[in-house]
């Protein structure tokens, strides 16, 4: 098992994983690295940002994601249709196809509860 962390950013309805590191040090706002101590939990940055630290990471996470969407868009070569980009693995889901974004585990279903 990697431990690596990466998190997963929803874009427009996509689902994009992105490096998450880093991302509760740095500032959504200004971009600085505010350096806290993990028991520090509200990101306090000097342009004045003043959060809950998971709340700015959010912010971060998803504007990297957006700009690898917009990354991933602007420059495929074949045409490929935008998917995730890094090691990243959603169950179930191995290869995303168009038109079918069924999810298959949609809760515990008993057909023969009778
Ligand atoms: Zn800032």
């Amino acid at each position: 098992m990697q431990f690596v962390r990466y998190k997963a950013a929803r874009a427009g309805g996509e689902l994009i994983c992105v490096d998450a590191r880093g991302t509760s040090q740095e500032c959504r706002r200004c971009g600085a690295v505010v350096p806290k101590p993990l028991s520090l939990r509200q990101h306090v940055c000097p342009c004045g940002l003043d959060e809950h630290r998971d709340v700015n990471s959010a912010g971060v996470i998803r504007d990297r994601g957006l700009a690898a969407k917009a990354a991933s868009e602007g420059g495929s070569p074949s045409g490929a249709p935008t998917r995730a980009v890094g090691p990243c693995v959603v169950p179930g889901r191995s290869s995303p196809s168009e038109g079918g974004a069924r999810e298959s585990h949609a809760g515990p279903s008993t057909p023969n509860d009778e």
